[in-house]
């Protein structure tokens, strides 16, 4: 008896998409390997496949994610009841031509990094230890030490919602702390930009390993986690401090909700000690936003962002508990 395929499976395979899965485990798409499966996942390999699957996506009015190596997000144990469609290694092209490097959404960071510091581009040293997706990176304006990737980006191409591709300056993003404009607009990003000024390899090289080593000491590497769960930003550290610090100090460091650990190394991480759910994600980051609040009068937001059953994305700590619903 053949089982019913989900709303969509026919058009997507009619599409020639490279890959569509149906009943596709999440947990195997995220660093926290958390989450029930995607009713529809799809790996589209080049732009226009994945103005196809927008299409699609539109025709059948389905709720659509897009996602990187998942290393930002905790996706619910129900999993999504649409299409997560990632832009992953299919799309991982890097083309360098003087200060330019012309890259896939799906181009992974480290191996970017790296490959500019072998031709001695500079720019991109605070993002070798970033283990995601250059497309989630633009999309998050993530980075280190206080710098984002939008201070090298001259233009990103993105398939919007209505499946059209277009060209967007560096200025049109607003980038700012983990922000991007194109959050906002739904779109895909599906290449970037990039101008990267020379520099010497070997000073290039030398703060490479150094922030490696820096991770390798700071940060908890065996257990599955998705890095720094809270926001840090400058006005935070001139009242309070940094979220790790603060979170030690309310003595949460240790802390368990079913698998889910604030990590004993590291306290703006949560690790997955084993069998850990969204909800004992999600509970762990509530009692770590009421002690700090009840503490140091300080409201911690979340960098990590959850995904809802219904594929609304949005930061964790915007979850109500009992429901799993979105609050404002
Ligand atoms: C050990 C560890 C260390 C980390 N260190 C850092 C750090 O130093 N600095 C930092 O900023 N982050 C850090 N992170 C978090 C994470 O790696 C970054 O935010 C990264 O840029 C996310 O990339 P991703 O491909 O995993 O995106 P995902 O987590 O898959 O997605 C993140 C967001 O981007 C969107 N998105 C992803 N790809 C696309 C695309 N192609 N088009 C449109 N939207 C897209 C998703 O919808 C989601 O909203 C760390 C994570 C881990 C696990």
């Amino acid at each position: 008896m053949s089982v019913a395929k989900p709303r969509g499976y026919r058009q997507l395979v009619a599409k020639d998409i490279d890959r569509v899965a149906v009943d596709e485990p999440l947990c195997h798409h995220n660093s926290w390997q958390i989450g029930g499966p995607a009713d529809l996942f799809v790996e589209p390999a080049n732009p226009t496949q994945v103005a196809d699957v927008m299409c699609v996506v539109q025709e059948q009015q389905l709720p659509l994610v897009v996602i990187g190596q998942g290393t930002n997000l905790l996706f619910d144990d129900a999993g999504v009841r649409g299409v997560v469609m990632k832009i992953g290694a299919r799309m991982d092209s890097i083309e360098i031509i003087g200060p330019r490097i012309v890259a896939g959404g799906g181009a992974w960071v480290p191996q970017l990094a790296r490959l500019a510091m072998r031709v001695g581009l500079s720019g991109l040293e605070h993002c070798i230890g970033i283990p995601g997706t250059l497309g989630g990176l633009v999309m998050m304006n993530g980075g280190s030490h206080r710098r984002g990737i939008g201070e090298h980006v001259v233009r990103v191409t993105i398939v919007d919602q209505d499946a059209s591709i277009h060209h967007v300056n560096a200025d049109e993003c607003q980038f700012d702390y983990r922000y991007s404009a194109l959050q906002e607009r739904g779109a895909v990003v599906v290449e970037v930009e990039l101008e990267c000024p020379p520099g010497n390899l070997a000073d290039i090289r030398r703060e490479m390993l150094l922030d490696l080593r820096e991770r390798r000491r700071k940060f908890p590497r065996k257990q599955p986690n998705c890095g720094s769960v809270f926001l840090s930003t400058s006005e935070m550290h001139a009242s309070v401090g940094p979220p790790g610090k603060i979170i030690e100090e309310v003595g949460l460091k240790g802390l368990r909700c079913g698998g889910a650990e604030v990590s004993r190394q590291h306290a703006n991480f949560i690790v997955n000690i084993g069998g850990a759910t969204s909800f004992d994600v999600l509970q762990l980051i509530s009692r770590i936003r009421y002690e700090v609040r009840k503490q140091l009068d300080f409201d911690l937001r979340c960098e990590v962002r959850y995904v809802s059953p219904s594929g609304e994305i949005c930061p964790a700590d915007q979850v109500a508990l009992q429901t799993g619903q979105i609050i404002e």
